[in-house]
């Protein structure tokens, strides 16, 4: 019987200790790799706007810096866990590793949904988290970021409760802040587009024109908006879409087979990324049931919402025309099912490598805030298109050389250079 509840944080280790064990890693770097290095569980009292107070629970773990400053966004779920949040730290450093960017790994999570939530309750929530880890964040020490359901307008609230606090300006102590405020120009399109910057890399090895290709995808927010973008304007159709719905605390998938209009889709959607039923079908999109975007006869599946959507259990109901499935979101593939990906002969551009576009141009972010000088548009998509299909490149090749799955092949250089800048500090 497949399993149907995932540990996030177990997937993770899992994933690490099969390829921690054919590197023959020694002992003590795999115990201290297997496991986040720092974790701060904190609760954040919050005065509401009608007088009362309530008290919201919140993590940031790190999961190691031996490489540089831990880097990671903050999601703010109702779900949130301390194990998904160790995972995700876990997942940061070694994709900050595949990129070759000079940071470490870190997470932080805030147990609520921001729909719940007034402008100002968000605003002070935001302090609150600040205030509790304001000797734990820093340019040096761990920058947080965006992540599910945070935005812009939240990391700034964030620096300045940072600045107030510390004294001074600190641009580059976080990232995802609002172009003009110190953010980069081209985070908000960078996740998404270098999920797609991988995707034209790897359909290009296979010889198959990106304008020939379907795509369906879960999520339509801040990546997969972004990666659709991209996709279709380089001529590729995207059949189907899923999303959840707030109102009816359900997901749906919106499809229309002679490919769905980006653009026209993203006039309709809440901040959130969740599409409006009533007037997409009014566009002609069908309403299908959200579980249906996995089902679609397409070349290319995008999970680009929450991790565990790709399982065992869901396996057979995934086309036979599919031939890549490009991970824009974090951890969607339980580990239990890779086997059978392998199996079918389906191409996997693991999550840590095909979304790592974001923590590059937060990156950037920092880079730019420290000189105090920033990049146009232009010098940003350059400079991320070279660094993705770069850390692509040395997978695929990796990858063909040796017969190895994606994803084991983009966890064999990752570890190899964290575990070296463990050793080179003399940790282990
Ligand atoms: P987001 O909050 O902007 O969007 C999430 C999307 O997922 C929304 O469209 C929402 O409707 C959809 N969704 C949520 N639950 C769903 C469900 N059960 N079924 C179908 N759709 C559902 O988040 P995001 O920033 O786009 O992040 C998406 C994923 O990408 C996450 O795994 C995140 O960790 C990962 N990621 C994000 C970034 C970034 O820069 N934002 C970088 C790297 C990885």
């Amino acid at each position: 019987m497949s399993k149907t509840v995932y540990n996030p944080f177990e997937s993770a280790q899992q994933q690490f200790d099969k390829v921690a064990e054919s590197l023959g890693l020694d002992s003590g770097t795999r115990e201290l790799l297997r496991q986040p290095m720092q974790e701060i569980h904190f609760t954040i009292p919050v005065k509401m706007d009608d007088g009362s107070t309530k008290v919201f629970k919140a993590y940031r773990i790190r999961h190691n810096d031996a490489r540089g400053p831990a880097k990671g966004g903050i999601r703010f779920h109702p779900h949130e866990t301390a194990d998904t949040v160790r995972a995700l730290s876990m997942w940061m450093t070694w994709k900050c590793a595949v990129v070759d960017i000079p940071l470490g790994g870190g997470k932080g999570g805030i147990v609520f949904d921001p729909h719940n939530l007034s402008a100002n309750e968000q605003e002070r929530l935001c302090r609150g988290y600040v205030r509790r880890l304001a000797t734990q964040l820093g340019p040096n020490q761990d920058v947080p970021a965006p992540d599910v359901m945070s935005n812009g307008q939240h990391m700034l609230w964030m620096l300045d409760e940072y600045e107030t606090i510390s004294n001074g300006r600190y641009p580059s102590m976080i990232t995802g802040k609002p172009v003009g405020m110190g953010g980069s120009l081209g985070r908000k399109e960078a996740t998404g587009y270098g999920v797609v910057y991988v995707l034209k890399n790897l359909l290009k090895e296979m010889n198959i024109p990106i304008e020939s290709t379907t795509a369906s995808m879960q999520g339509f927010g801040n990546v997969g908006e972004y990666a659709a973008r991209m996709y279709s304007e380089l001529g590729g159709k995207i059949v189907a879409i899923s999303c959840w719905n707030q109102v009816d605390a359900q997901s749906y998938t919106f499809r229309k087979l002679d490919g769905c209009d980006v653009e026209q889709l993203a006039s309709i959607k809440d901040a959130f990324g969740g599409i409006d039923k009533e007037k997409a079908a009014a566009l002609g999109y069908e309403v299908l049931p959200g579980e249906e975007w996995i089902k679609q006869d397409v070349d290319i599946l995008i999970p680009a919402a929450l991790e565990n959507q790709i399982t065992p259990a869901v396996f057979p109901n995934i086309s036979k025309q599919v031939k890549v499935l490009c991970e824009a979101a974090n951890g969607p593939t339980t580990p239990d099912c890779d086997p059978l990906i392998r199996e079918r002969g389906i191409i996997v551009l693991p999550d840590f490598l095909c979304n790592a576009g974001g923590v590059t141009c937060s990156y950037f972010e920092q880079v730019q805030c420290s000189m105090n000088y920033f990049w146009d548009i232009d010098e940003v998509f350059e400079k991320l298109e070279y660094c993705m299909t770069k850390a692509f490149k040395a997978v695929y090749k990796l990858a063909v050389e040796n017969d190895l799955y994606m994803r084991d092949a983009a966890y064999t250089i990752a570890i190899k250079r964290v575990a070296e800048a463990v050793k080179q500090r003399g940790w282990a």
